[in-house]
């Protein structure tokens, strides 16, 4: 009996991979999540040597971290600090930014921070304009407001970030989307009771820092929005690496690394329980910067930074194929992201913003 179960589930799942191959390939919805400042030396290597220690890394039990992180294997390594991105997402798609293999990824907008980094990520160009964290609002379109004007998509498009300049850097209301962002109550009413505990736990927790959110916040924030409201196109953007990094902590840098890896898991796991979300869904990470080498460049990242312009893709889901991590690439730019969102989801964000870098063809870009 459990043999014919076993072959019955088999033969399923072998049509279904059939069918799916087969059928045109594109996203009904997508997810951007972004992980600040995380670099690619860890994506592809690990935890860094040269910072699991109390004088780069101020490290306070480099045994306990390296019990944690260590293995001389740098593949090994590296599963052990994303697990999910290693193990699900590049199997089933693709990761681009081994500048040791061939496969860089650039920042172009030449500062190597925060705005002008999701500036470009956004608007799909850099704007030499934007030349500091300034809560200014951004004068360029995105492709989260573009596409809230598009058939099918209206009032079905949000962004939760940690980080409270978002609003600005998405010209919030120009852009008529939602956008939660640093320790701002949850605010669409009625409340979920789940929505109802984050406000209680952001107004009675520490806030170690007044312009950012811990994760743990933006997350559940955003998991509990797309269960409730269902948007096509969500934006979950992430700080505790960043905010590792600047401190000189390793340890929370690791730490927030892989949390976000754990994040990414129950976000993927909840979108296959939910229908109309389960096999439609593309998921599209990256990161806004790079940061400089051990023992201190770590630290830091702009334009006086060596490698802070480097950074990495990753992606999966309907449209892309199942390439694994890339190597021996042409140079992509963060600027082909916008793009490529739309063209996932079947769109061309360029008749619009002209200026925009061209999607990803190996990641659903259909060469447009
Ligand atoms: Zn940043």
């Amino acid at each position: 009996m459990r043999i014919v179960l076993v072959t019955v589930l088999g033969a399923l799942m072998l049509s279904s991979s059939i069918v799916r191959s087969g059928a045109p390939q594109q996203a009904e919805n997508v997810v951007l999540f972004t992980v600040d400042g995380l670099r690619w030396q860890e994506v592809f290597a690990g935890a860094d040597a040269a910072l699991l220690s109390e004088e780069a890394g101020g490290v306070d039990d480099v045994e306990a971290l390296r019990q944690e992180f260590w293995s001389d294997d740098a593949d090994q390594r590296r599963r052990v600090l994303l697990p999910f991105l290693w193990e699900v997402v590049v199997p089933a798609g693709q990761l681009f930014g081994n500048a040791w293999r061939g496969s860089e990824v650039r920042v172009t907008n030449g500062r190597n921070f925060s705005y002008p980094g999701y500036n470009e990520l956004l608007a799909g160009f850099a704007d030499d304009r934007i030349d500091s964290n300034a809560k200014n609002l951004n004068p360029n379109p995105n492709v989260l407001e573009w596409l809230n004007r598009q058939a099918g998509f209206e009032g079905r498009v949000a962004a939760f970030t940690a980080w409270d300049v978002f609003p600005f850097i998405l010209n919030e209301p120009r852009a008529g989307i939602p956008v939660n962002s640093g320790w701002e109550p949850l605010d669409d009413v009625p409340l979920t009771p789940r929505q109802e505990l984050i406000n209680q736990l952001m107004r009675n927790s520490l806030h170690e820092s007044e312009g950012v959110r811990s994760d743990e916040l933006t997350f559940f924030a955003a998991l509990e929005y797309l269960q409730k409201a269902r948007p096509r196109l969500l934006f979950i953007s992430l700080d505790g690496t960043d905010a590792g990094a600047h401190s000189r902590r390793y340890d929370n840098y690791l730490h927030s690394a892989r949390l976000g890896d754990e994040y990414l898991k129950i976000l993927w796991q909840t979108l296959q329980s939910m229908d109309g979300y389960a096999g439609t869904t593309a998921l599209l990470i990256a990161t806004d910067h790079g940061r400089g080498d051990a023992p201190d460049g770590w630290r830091g990242h702009g334009d006086d930074v060596p490698g802070s312009e480097l950074m990495w893709i990753a992606a999966m889901g309907p449209g892309v194929a199942a390439l694994g991590e890339r190597t021996d690439t042409d140079t992509l730019t963060q600027s082909q992201i916008a793009a490529t969102i739309a063209s996932l989801l079947g769109l061309d964000y360029r008749a619009a913003v002209p200026e925009a870098a061209a999607p990803i063809e190996q990641i659903g870009g259909h060469g447009r």
